[in-house]
């Protein structure tokens, strides 16, 4: 976490005319001195020494100014810190817990959370539940949660969600650990954003896309690829009517049967590693799409609230121009837009 040192408290306090010599009683106007442009003060009036005629005398007094010293008022004391609590519910496995630790320390670490969160109150500390699907919610102070997500009663109190799936242990799914990271990087985004979450392919398909490189890295598999080729997890408007994806309410339907539109998030997916593509076909170098995916469009939205325009800001392209280059990938084209392997996010997050 970086923090800031606010309201240092700075005095400017000037003396004038700080003359080592006696003032002498004849310092008056029109009284005799001996050196041009010697400056004496007396009571609070400047007198300068000026040839007058053949004569060396003290010219008009003027006031000298009163410099009063300008205290700036002591600001309200911000905190500039986040940080999160962990409730960690003893069904989880110990092993998934040493790892959790780490994995938040590592994220903390590369991409810290702005403690600009939480409508702006920044002294917060957001509570994270974890426990394992294998029991109910054991935290009775706090009802009626389930899945993963970052749920809230207010934009200045809210909380992470992480029921982990009992089969995931037993699977050795990725999906354990890859949804740590995925709620982590709301909360960033959140931050960032100012809470300015759309569009939601943006906002989900970054956070699958991040996850997933994540631990590719860490531990040495991910669900990406095995997603997006997954043919009824994500629906062909993508290419076809890729405004959809930009709300929830018009991109979640489906099911078993005729498939999902964008299940796990994959249909977002595509079309993030698709805009990165792009951008690299514009000459960006891939961990700086990434980063202008995951963090610089972040940011522009703090101030830039419509998403379209921070989108054309960031990425130098409309959405409609974009919607028009993706028109032209399809599903044969997955193996050409997945991230590079070697790729670690200490890469991608260059600027903190
Ligand atoms: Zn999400």
């Amino acid at each position: 976490m970086k923090s800031r040192l606010i309201g240092v408290l700075t005095i400017l306090a000037l003396s004038i005319s700080a003359t080592a010599m006696p003032v002498s009683a004849a310092v008056k106007v029109g009284a005799k001195c001996k050196v041009v442009g010697q400056i004496k003060a007396k009571k609070s009036k400047e007198f300068t020494c000026i040839a007058k005629g053949k004569k060396l005398v003290w010219s008009k007094a003027k006031t000298t100014k009163k410099i009063v010293p300008q205290v700036t008022p002591t600001p309200t004391p911000v905190q500039t810190s986040f940080s999160f609590k962990f409730n960690l519910d003893k069904s989880l496995p110990e092993d998934w817990t040493i790892e959790f630790k780490k994995i938040m320390n590592t994220l903390q670490d590369i991409l810290p959370i702005n403690p600009n969160i939480n409508n702006y109150v920044r002294n917060s500390v957001m509570e994270i539940y974890s426990w394992s699907s294998a029991v109910a919610n054991p935290f009775t102070e706090k009802p009626n949660m389930s899945g993963a997500s970052i749920s809230g009663d207010s934009p200045t109190n809210r909380w992470m969600v992480l029921e982990i799936n009992r089969d995931e242990f037993k699977n050795d799914n990725s999906h354990r650990y890859s949804a740590i990271v995925h709620e982590y990087f709301h909360v960033y985004q959140i931050a960032l954003s100012k809470d300015s979450m759309s569009p939601k392919w943006l906002v989900e398909g970054g956070a699958k896309v991040l996850e997933e490189i994540f631990v590719e890295q860490y531990y040495g598999k991910s669900n990406l690829e095995g997603d997006l080729k997954f043919q009824k997890l994500w629906s062909d408007d993508v290419f076809a009517n890729p405004s959809l994806f930009e709300k929830y309410e018009t991109s979640s339907s489906g099911d078993m049967q005729r498939g999902w539109m964008d299940m796990n998030y994959a249909g977002s997916a595509y079309m993030v590693l698709t805009l990165v593509k792009e951008l690299q076909k514009d000459n960006v170098p891939e961990q700086k799409a990434l980063e202008m995916v995951f963090r610089d469009f972040w940011v522009e939205k703090s101030t830039q609230r419509d998403w379209k325009l921070a989108f054309e800001k960031v990425f130098k392209m409309s959405v409609e121009t974009f919607y028009a280059r993706l028109g032209k990938f399809s599903r044969t084209d997955i193996d050409s837009i997945l991230p590079s392997k070697p790729l670690k996010i200490q890469e991608i997050f260059i600027t903190k």
